[in-house]
Parts: C-alpha cells; sequence; structure tokens
C-alpha cells in the first residue's frame, strides 16, 4: 500500500491520507472483498459467487440455498460456501444475511489468520465495532442474531466467546459495505473491506467508491468470485491530504445527513457542509420565474405534499405496481413543479423515479425529459465528478437516444 497510510485524524480517530499527490479518477487501492453475503431477499436472484442477476440461476443441491449463474461460479464460489454449505444443511434453513456475512467471515479468518493478504492495513479485531454505543433495540436485535449464530455455527467449527462474535457483528453492522448488482443500479448484498473502513465520512468528499472497476461484465476469471472495491480520486488530493468518502447520499439535507450518521455509524459530522447547512436553501427551495418567487406558504405547501406522497409512491413501486407509480409521480409533478426549484429533493425523488419507470415500461419520450430535469438539479447539488450524478448523467442519455432524441453520427458522412 504505497499510496496512502494511517494516521490519526483530528478530531475522527484513525483515518487514511494519501502519501503523494492523485489527480481526478486515480485509483488509490484495490481490495477484494474478505467476505460477502447476497441479500436475504435476493438470494434466489442474484448469483452467490459473482453478484449478478439473472433469469436462471442454478440451485446448490447439497444446501438448496445458494445460487449459481453455472458450474464456473459454483466452483469459484465454493471455498467461501463449503463450511456454510454444510451448516445451512444441518440447521435446516438459511440464517439472516447478518449471521451468514458473520460465519463467513469467522471461517476464513479461523482458517488463513486475521490478516490475509500483505495489502491489509488493519484485522478485523482492530475495526470498530461501536456496540457499546447502540441503542437497547439495537441491542436487543445484537442478542437475538447471536443467539441463532450459535445454534447455526458448527461443534466442529472452532468456537468463539460471545464477546468475539458481538464484535464481528459490530463490525458489521457499522462497516458493512453495500455491494451493488452488476450495472451498479441496485444494491444486492454486503461485504465487509477492511481498507476501505479506515476511510472516513465526508459529506463533500475527495474519493469515491467503486466496485469491480466500474464494470463488473468485464470480470472473469481469476476475479471472476471476488467482490473487489477500488478507491478513485474525485478530484486533485494533496500528498498527507485526508481520504474521505460520503456515508450517506448529500442529496439529504445536513438535519437529515447528520441523524443518519449518528444512528448508523454512531458520530456527528462536523464537515463545513453539515455545519453551514450548505445548499440546505436549494434542497427545499421555490421555483423563481421571471424574478417572482412563490410565497413561503405555497412552497411549504408543495413541500408537504411531495414528502406525503414519496412513500405512497415508494410502497407502489415496491409492490411493483408501477402504472400506479406513473400515477402518483405524474399527479404530484403536475401540481408541485410550477412551485419548487428544479433542485428541490423531494421533487428530484419524483422525476427519478417516474424516469426510471417510463424507461422500465418503455416510454422513452417521458423518460428521457424527466431524466434530463433531474440531472439538470443534480448538476446544481453534487460534487461534478459524484457517482450518481455520472449514472444519471448515463441514464439521461440511454433514455435519449431511445427516444430518438439523439442522432447518431457516424464516421464517413457528417
Ligand atoms: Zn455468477
Ligand atoms: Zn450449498
Ligand atoms: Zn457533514
Amino acid at each position: 500500500m504505497e499510496n496512502v497510510a494511517i494516521f490519526d485524524s483530528p478530531g475522527k480517530g484513525r483515518g487514511l491520507k494519501a502519501t503523494k499527490e492523485f489527480w481526478a479518477g486515480d485509483v488509490l487501492f484495490s481490495e477484494p472483498s474478505l467476505a460477502a453475503v447476497v441479500f436475504d431477499s435476493l438470494a434466489e436472484r442474484i448469483c452467490h459467487s459473482c453478484f449478478r442477476r439473472q433469469e436462471k440461476l442454478q440451485k446448490c443441491s447439497q444446501c438448496k440455498f445458494a445460487h449459481y449463474c453455472d458450474r464456473t461460479c459454483q466452483r469459484a464460489g465454493w471455498a467461501e460456501h463449503k463450511q456454510e454449505c454444510g451448516a445451512i444443511k444441518a440447521y435446516g434453513k438459511a440464517p439472516n444475511e447478518n449471521i451468514r456475512l458473520v460465519a463467513r467471515l469467522m471461517w476464513r479468518l479461523d482458517k488463513e489468520g486475521s490478516v490475509v493478504s500483505d495489502m491489509q492495513l488493519i484485522t478485523v479485531e482492530e475495526l470498530e465495532d461501536h456496540v457499546a454505543d447502540m441503542q437497547e433495540d439495537e441491542i436487543k436485535e445484537l442478542k437475538v442474531d447471536i443467539h441463532n449464530f450459535l445454534d447455526y455455527w458448527p461443534r466442529n467449527s472452532k468456537q468463539h466467546t460471545i464477546d468475539d462474535i458481538s464484535h464481528i457483528f459490530g463490525v458489521i453492522n457499522c462497516n458493512g459495505f453495500t455491494v451493488s448488482d452488476q450495472r451498479g443500479l441496485q444494491a444486492v448484498g454486503v461485504g465487509l473491506f477492511p481498507n476501505l473502513c479506515l476511510v472516513n465520512h465526508n459529506c463533500w468528499p475527495n474519493c469515491t467508491v467503486i466496485l469491480n472497476h466500474g464494470n463488473q461484465s468485464a470480470v472473469n476469471t481469476m476475479f471472476h468470485s471476488q467482490r473487489r472495491i477500488e478507491l478513485r480520486s474525485l478530484g486533485k488530493i494533496a500528498e498527507g491530504e485526508e481520504l474521505t468518502v460520503a456515508y450517506v447520499d448529500f442529496l439529504n439535507l445536513s438535519e437529515e445527513r447528520r441523524r443518519l450518521l449518528k444512528t448508523q455509524y454512531f458520530f456527528d459530522c462536523q464537515c463545513d457542509y453539515c455545519k453551514n447547512g450548505t445548499k440546505d436553501d436549494l434542497k427545499l427551495a421555490g421555483r423563481e420565474v421571471d424574478g417572482v418567487k412563490p410565497s413561503e406558504q405555497q412552497v411549504k405547501e408543495a413541500t408537504d405534499y411531495c414528502f406525503q406522497k414519496l412513500e405512497t409512491m415508494d410502497k407502489a413501486r415496491l409492490d411493483g405496481d408501477y402504472h400506479q407509480v406513473v400515477k402518483i409521480c405524474r399527479d404530484v409533478i403536475d401540481r408541485t413543479e410550477p412551485v419548487l426549484a428544479d433542485t428541490h429533493i423531494y421533487l428530484l425523488r419524483m422525476w427519478s423515479t417516474l424516469s426510471e419507470v417510463q424507461a422500465y415500461l418503455q416510454y422513452f419520450n417521458d423518460a428521457a425529459e424527466y431524466s434530463r430535469k433531474m440531472v439538470e438539479g443534480y448538476m446544481k447539488l453534487y460534487h461534478p465528478n459524484n457517482a450518481a450524478l455520472g449514472m444519471a448523467a448515463m441514464r439521461a442519455g440511454v433514455n435519449h437516444w431511445q427516444a430518438g432524441l439523439i442522432e447518431v453520427r457516424t464516421w464517413d458522412g457528417v
């Protein structure tokens, strides 16, 4: 690890800093997961080895729980599934994703020792668990998980103390990293990447995390089953500068970001964007037309209406009732678009969802229009190199192309 070093970050504890200068897009390090699992809800739809979404997956004939693209994936995933497979059979069912991840981690550490490669900067034992900071209901959940873990953990595997087990549950609770599918569009599982755990949060970070070189379809053979992340620089980073990533989306109000960070990661964000509430005004702003602004009351009413409908929209989307989603979004947009600015975060969520669903339903003109509005709003809020912005711009481009709004030029003519 010649590019980065552990250091004491003032007010944050341990952190990582750059040991030389970097430019936008540079890879600071790349790291395979120590362990990773597919979410419970997607266990039959995502390959347990390469984490790709596939129409047809093959079941492990032993446990009937693990699913794979093909023999190649199954073979590649066998080392991490072998003990799990036996344990699931003996237990009679698969335990939840937390328990599966903790068990996979423990089997690996028991077998290979606490440092599995010379690139690893920190051991799992040394990572923060924040068990002492947990609320009462979280402690309750932790106890249930530990109880079930003990039932699931085979007697012939190495036995651990309750403290050690609870430490690992705590570690994955605050350090587990969400892994997405091959297109980067859907969260499909969770894994542990020890070096990445050392990178502290900033709401306006200088780095971003890319999965599998941003292109899982190119990942094959050697790295087929390895979920790798890359830490990439978003802009110029000076030698000695602390490296940061955003643990929560910047498209939340600063108060909401701080709440999320406190409950999930147990710290108070001290970044300038939170302290000054930077861009909070834009995120709830009214639309100015020809120098005329809507009244505060109008903006508030439209904001409340939008917020209240987000929940029903999310529910319809989860139920897969896409025509209902379109209906809700259209109604909200018709009513609030004249009043709310294009940087209003609730309106942005409506545009984003509507463009996604319309693209799915193949109404590409609509999808193109709303994704264009979304990107224009995002550009006023996000860091120019933000990954979510890049993804949104790509989606908008695809929608415009599908809608026939982009002329494809060939090289021989003009
Ligand atoms: Zn696969
Ligand atoms: Zn199996
Ligand atoms: Zn902050």
